[in-house]
């Protein structure tokens, strides 16, 4: 079901497991009662990451609520570390394969990572790792279910990539200026977007920082 954009899922019966609630809105928690009452109730609520629209109305449900670590199991799903888009981001594993990914892969447009030290490092790992994972099918926390896991993994990493050559690029031939780079490597982003962009080039910046690969008189 899916309410002001974000997927819940509910897995399992008797009783089932709620995972991502969704935001703290009365309508969508009681479609999440009557989907789970069909299935003797709801026994566990689990979460992908603790961001607001995912998490909000977890505590509305009136049982335990878990944010897993990586590996641990609950209610027969599997946690895989995924930081990146949130330090605490998890994809939950079925035994055949299902992968409910949160916001790690979106079924449409693109996830953001925020710069916050490393996250687009940690990000791609997580890619990374997930491309080694046994997935049949996406169940993302945005959009629809995503039928072929390998592509779409393959073509978030290489869309990561290809912004990091082009930003190496724009770098090699001396520009310094942070407007400029924008403009240079993110010339395919809507102006009201933009903002969003920049933010994603400081993730990238910082990325590139880490690696020692950035020149260090950059300008606003
Ligand atoms: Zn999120």
């Amino acid at each position: 079901m899916t309410l002001e954009g974000t997927n819940t899922y509910i897995y399992g019966s008797g009783p089932c497991a709620v995972i991502d609630p969704g935001p703290d809105d009365g309508g969508h928690l009681d479609a999440i009662r009557a989907a789970a009452a069909e299935r003797d109730g709801i026994g566990l609520v689990l979460l992908t990451h603790s961001h607001g629209d995912h998490a909000d109305g977890a505590g509305r449900l009136g049982v335990e609520v878990v944010l897993p670590g990586d590996g641990e199991e609950h209610a027969g799903l599997r946690a895989v570390a995924t930081p990146g888009h949130a330090p605490d981001h998890v994809c939950l594993m079925t035994a055949d394969g299902v992968c409910f990914s949160g916001d790690l892969v979106l079924g449409t447009g693109s996830t953001f990572v925020p710069p916050d030290g490393g996250s687009l490092a940690a990000y791609m790992d997580s890619l990374r790792r997930m491309q080694a994972e046994p997935i049949e099918l996406i169940a993302p926390g945005h959009g629809p279910w995503i039928t072929d896991p390998e592509a779409k993994l393959a073509e978030y990493v290489e869309h990561r990539m290809m912004r990091e050559r082009r930003l190496l690029a724009a770098l090699d031939t001396g520009e310094r200026s942070r407007a400029a780079l924008l403009a240079a490597v993110w010339d395919d982003v809507p102006v009201e977007l933009l903002p969003m962009a920049a933010m994603a080039m400081e993730a990238h910046l910082e990325k590139l920082e880490a690696e020692a690969r950035l020149p260090f008189d950059l300008v606003e």
